[in-house]
């Protein structure tokens, strides 16, 4: 039996009907380019602002692009410090590097391998102007912790839902908690388009309206270009093809909870630390991460066995070459350090079926080491 990591044939298939007549519309309107103009795109960010019950959704190009358009939106810039978790895709800082701000990393909890806010209070700087908390694998970051310590040293929060499209924190969900938000609709992600697509959303109005010109060329109206933007808009198909999908969203996100707790019933606890949910969150399982401290030879056995997994990460950020230049060693974040020596996601995706599941808690409890 083989097992690939995702598999968005198998959701293709299901939708098939749905998602081809929803492009062959957009290719019908000749609705390509987003904008205010562009009936599929106003549509479904209206469909998303209302499901988290946010009051703007401005998509863009890509996530990457959202967080530095939003970074840039709240006036970031050189000679300013930014909070990031040293666990995470490097969008997340890179995004910060761009704008010339510096990233400031944070290592993770141990048992979660989210940001520790405990360990924020000694990265503070007068140069501090924000904090980005990722909601990595789709595990909720205790958001109001976060907006508390943002209040006490007058931080921006820009959270970074990349990976948690509905998940929630206290019943309310990730990207409605801090000024602004960041989702990326990357194909694999839970949420996914046919290509590249991201936005921003928000309840500041001030926000949104320089978010939304910054991501179209600066204008307010066309050719009355205020500032010098950019160019990151969502194009109309794969705007037609997340309103399709997001009617699924929800039972999708109960599927991988479901897999996710059949693994967590079946696979050996002695052999596998398995992932934990942080306190009062709503996990959405974007990815499954176990931890085994032979991880190496883990991956190898499982390829040969026809399930493929994958590293997220396999280097935290603060020692990658493109972080060298401030001098971190791995005492500087040790628990990152050596977490991603021990992590590997394991098949996660809602169409696997139990026949798959199964299979997987027979190969993995075998391993031995
Ligand atoms: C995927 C991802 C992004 C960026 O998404 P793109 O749409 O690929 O630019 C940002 N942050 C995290 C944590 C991600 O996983």
């Amino acid at each position: 039996m083989k097992i690939p990591f995702v598999d968005l044939k198998a959701q293709y298939q299901t939708l098939k009907t749905e998602i081809d007549s929803a492009i062959a519309n957009v290719i019908a309107d000749t609705a390509f380019i987003g904008g205010s103009s562009n009936k599929y795109v106003t549509k479904f960010e209206k469909e998303f602002a209302e499901f988290l019950n946010i009051k703007h959704v401005i998509s863009c190009a890509n996530g990457t692009d959202s967080i530095e358009i939003l970074l840039e939106a709240h006036g970031i810039k050189s000679g300013d410090e930014v909070i990031v978790p040293a666990l995470t895709w490097i969008s997340t800082s890179e995004a910060v590097g761009r704008v010339g701000a510096k990233p400031v990393f944070v290592d993770v909890c141990s048992d979660t391998l989210l940001m520790d806010l405990q360990k924020i209070g000694e990265k503070i700087t007068s140069r501090t102007k924000a904090i980005i908390p990722v909601h990595l694998y789709g595990n909720a970051v205790d958001m109001e912790t976060v907006m508390q310590i943002a209040e006490k040293y007058n931080l921006v929060v820009i959270e970074d839902c990349a990976q948690a499209h509905e998940a929630s924190f206290n019943g309310k969900m990730v990207g409605s908690y801090g000024h602004s938000s960041s989702f990326s609709f990357y194909p694999g992600k839970n949420l996914g388009a046919y290509g590249d697509a991201g936005c921003i959303t928000t309840n500041n109005d001030q926000v949104a309206a320089k978010c939304k010109m910054i991501a179209n060329h600066g204008q307010l109206e066309k050719h009355n270009h205020v500032i010098e933007g950019r160019n990151s808009r969502m194009d109309g198909i794969h705007a037609a093809i997340l309103s399709v999908k997001l009617k699924y969203l929800h039972n999708w996100n109960v599927m991988r909870n479901e897999h996710a707790n059949y693994l967590n019933e079946g696979l050996d606890k002695k052999k596998f630390i398995l992932p934990v949910v942080n306190k009062n969150a709503k996990h959405v399982f974007h990815l499954y991460v176990i931890r085994n401290r032979s991880r190496d030879q883990l991956k190898k056995y499982l390829y040969d066995q026809g399930i493929e997994t994958a590293i997220h990460y396999p280097t935290a950020l603060p020692f990658l070459q493109a972080y060298e230049k401030l001098g971190h060693t791995t005492k500087d974040f040790p628990i990152a350090f050596s977490v991603t020596q021990q992590i590997i996601s394991l098949p996660m995706f809602p169409e696997l079926t139990k026949e798959q599941l199964d299979h997987m808690i027979t190969v993995l409890n075998k391993f031995e080491n």
